[in-house]
């Protein structure tokens, strides 16, 4: 049985390391399970610094994400970081839950709002829950001092905030809370990234950022991707996708987010995120694109 190296993601950072993760979803069923793994293992060679695997919209996944991080560390041997949101929980299950992922050998933790259940436009908390990350970051601050700790950052700014600069103030809340590092939403136009990073400098926020990135498959599916998080689709990518069929094989998505990676990591990023989407083709193509395989 592997173990966690026990070490936090933001002390990795601080070493200067540059850092490549892979997000993964927790699956429906078990033959999707079965296909998450194999992808799992098809990174391996390349040596992610962890895995992170999401918890599911609405947060009804807290059994599948809790298996399936067990089986990406215990099995297989990667550093996991399991999401953890808000959504449905009190203060007293995050709790229990927080508790869980220490004694299941866990020392890095995403920690998020989560969005609103499917159907509603606003985010409201249960009674005894939380309004905002910034809430469960503190909670972890306060009672797991040991976890390191992820938040969600937003080039483009979240869908929910009025401007900017207010999602700035409050992704600061956020970090001084006690983050240790940021991971950003998608984007497909690195100069948002560059600015992102720009304006948190201005305002006093000196966590790491990672960059998160998706390589698209099809023009649908990023569309559908874009409207919900707001990011802007670059009209020369759109056109590449509006010539190419939707297929599983890497194709011009791929090619896209491996320019953005080679010229984000050119300028000084920290390292990378790719939402993989438990598919491994296009991910696996950036991978050797970037002669990230172990020697
Ligand atoms: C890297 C990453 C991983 C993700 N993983 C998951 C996942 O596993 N499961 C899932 O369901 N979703 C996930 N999401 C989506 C995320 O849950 C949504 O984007 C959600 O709408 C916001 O979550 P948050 O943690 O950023 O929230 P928050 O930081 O709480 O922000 C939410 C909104 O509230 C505003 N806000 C924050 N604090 C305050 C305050 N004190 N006063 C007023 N307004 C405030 C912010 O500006 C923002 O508009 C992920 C997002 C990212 C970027």
């Amino acid at each position: 049985m592997f173990m966690s190296k026990g070490e936090s993601i933001g002390k990795i950072l601080e070493k200067g390391k540059k850092l490549f993760s892979v997000e993964f979803f927790p699956p429906k069923d078990h033959a999707g399970g079965e296909r998450m793994l194999k992808t799992a293992e098809s990174f391996q060679p390349y040596d992610p610094d962890f895995v992170s695997i999401t918890y599911g919209a609405g947060g009804g996944t807290r059994v599948t994400t809790m298996h399936y991080a067990k089986l990406l560390q215990e099995e297989h041997g990667f550093e996991v970081m399991p999401h953890l949101t808000c959504v449905g929980h009190t203060r007293d299950e995050l709790l229990t839950i927080l508790e869980d992922f220490a004694t299941a050998g866990f020392c890095n933790i995403m920690a998020l709002r989560g969005d609103p259940p499917r159907g509603e436009t606003q985010f409201r908390p249960i009674e005894g829950g939380f309004s905002y990350a910034s809430d469960l970051v503190s909670l972890i601050r306060e009672n797991f001092p040991h976890f390191g700790i992820g938040v969600g950052g937003y080039p483009e700014k979240h869908p929910e905030a009025s401007n900017q600069v207010t999602d700035l103030k409050n992704l600061k809340t956020k970090v001084e809370a006690g983050a240790d590092f940021i991971t950003t939403q998608l984007f497909f136009d690195n100069q948002a990234f560059f600015k992102f990073v720009s304006d948190c400098k201005n305002a006093g926020i000196s966590i790491p950022i990672l960059p998160g990135l998706l390589p698209a498959l099809s023009l649908g599916q990023v569309k559908r991707f874009c409207s919900m998080c707001e990011a802007r689709l670059p009209p020369e990518l759109e056109h590449h996708l509006q010539q190419s069929q939707e297929s599983d094989q890497p194709g011009i998505g791929a090619d896209w987010a491996l320019d953005q990676v080679k010229e984000l990591l050119n300028v000084g990023c920290p390292g990378f995120h790719l939402y993989a989407l438990n598919k491994s083709k296009s991910t696996l193509k950036i991978l050797e694109g970037l002669g990230r395989k172990r020697s």
